[in-house]
């Protein structure tokens, strides 16, 4: 048998578009000069500040950024243990895409190809004016900027097709290559609904075409969350001039996808202050949150990511996962033998371990449960892995 790759454990979710794994990346794209980079560096910054990891920047385009989440700091107050692991969105600041991108302007296929590197797309939106930042078309118009974005991707993904859809479809049409035919299929209905102005990401697939797209790994596939950057001032007032027509645009060309509304020079504000006690203050005095929580916790969702708990004096920490693994698949995550080895695992919902306030008080109220290699493990779970030490001996001297 061949060894398993370390993200093995997810296959056993059902059919997902995307990249299989837990070590997935969320881009900011977005034309240049609307607040990518800001916002980029005060999501690092404040990562930095807010937890005290120096190790948050990958490299200066990338950062690992952790999850804030109160079910996590409770576990921490709780155990004290002596270290403590949260999850991290790992975030990756794009350089700004211009209108032709995809045909090679600017810079644009270094960008577009550190996309396709991205599980997931954070769509920066400039609706602030100011007359000293220059626009690269001229005025501020969120609505055309989205269109130019929007077809970019698109289009790169049709040239991507152009250029690996001559093979397969010559051994198919030609050829008379079956094997090929259902891949050529779904390439095809892809190329159509493409042209048709259509996101790969919008249309309906049954699991065998989400396969195929899956050797692809489209841009278009990707989940995008829109963040619309705002001025100071009208992020504080919740009033944009702009709002009602990036709504509209949304509804029309990607329905149901997720908008946030921060300001990058809000956030870049608070973080200048000293102190929490000072940032408490400043956002009560301008009746304002910090929209970063809310902007990470969603990224990390959208990459189809969860996580469980393992607890104790030694460590607290979080745990990656794709949503829909199973047990073992989750315990493998913690090492492999546990995988190999697995009898069971102990869990505590989050939720019944925090009304009981400790594992005995919670395996008094019969909360403790052992569950097979068939559990779902759900988000915030809290686990205890039983394993066989000596299976993963066994099967590695094989
Ligand atoms: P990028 O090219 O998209 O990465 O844009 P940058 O983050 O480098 O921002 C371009 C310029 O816009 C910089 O001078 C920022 O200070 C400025 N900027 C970013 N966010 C805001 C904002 O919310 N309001 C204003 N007035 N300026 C901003």
């Amino acid at each position: 048998m061949p060894p398993k790759k370390k993200d093995d454990g997810a296959k056993a979710a059902p059919a997902l578009l995307g990249r299989i794994g837990t070590n997935l990346k969320i881009g900011i794209v977005g034309l240049p000069n609307v607040g990518k980079s800001t916002f980029f560096n005060v999501l690092t910054k404040s990562a930095a500040t807010a937890e005290n990891f120096p190790f948050c920047t990958i490299d200066p385009n990338e950062s690992r950024v952790p999850v804030p989440d109160a079910r996590y700091d409770f576990l921490v107050q709780h155990y004290q243990p002596a270290s403590k692991v949260p999850a991290f969105l790992n975030v990756v600041d794009i350089a700004g895409l211009v209108k032709g991108a995809h045909e090679g302007k600017g810079l644009g296929n270094a960008f577009l190809s550190n996309i396709s590197a991205c599980d997931a797309i954070f769509h920066v939106i400039r609706a602030f004016s100011d007359e000293e930042v220059v626009h690269v078309e001229g005025d501020v118009d969120p609505q055309r900027d989205l269109s130019i974005i929007h077809d970019e991707l698109r289009l790169k993904d049709i040239e991507y097709l152009n250029k690996h859809m001559d093979n397969i479809e010559r051994a198919v049409l030609r050829g008379g290559d079956k094997s090929k035919k259902h891949e050529y299929d779904c390439l095809k209905k892809v190329r159509e609904a493409l042209e048709d102005k259509k996101w790969v990401r919008n249309l309906s697939f049954d699991a065998k075409e989400i396969d195929v797209l899956n050797m692809h790994l489209f841009i278009t596939a990707k989940p995008v969350i829109y963040l619309v950057n705002l001025s100071e001032k009208d992020y504080i007032r919740k009033k944009n001039k702009f709002l009602v027509k990036i709504k509209e645009w949304i509804d029309t060309n990607d329905p149901g996808a997720m908008v946030i509304l921060f300001s990058g020079q809000f956030e870049t504000n608070l973080l200048d202050l000293q102190s929490d006690e000072e940032r408490e203050a400043y956002m009560k005095e301008h009746n304002a949150q910090s929209a970063l929580e809310k902007i990470i916790v969603n990224g990390y969702k959208t990459l189809g990511l969860i996580y469980f708990f393992t607890g104790g004096k030694d460590e607290v920490k979080a745990w990656t996962i794709q949503r829909g693994t199973k047990a073992p698949q989750a315990a493998g995550r913690i090492h492999t033998d546990m995988e190999k080895g697995f009898i069971m695992a102990e869990t505590m919902a989050y939720a019944d371990f925090k009304e009981a306030g400790s594992e005995a008080a919670c395996k008094a109220a019969g909360k403790y449960k052992q569950k097979g290699r068939e559990y779902v493990v759900e988000d915030g779970d809290i686990l205890y892995i039983k394993f066989n030490a000596g299976a993963g001996l066994t099967a590695k001297k094989k």
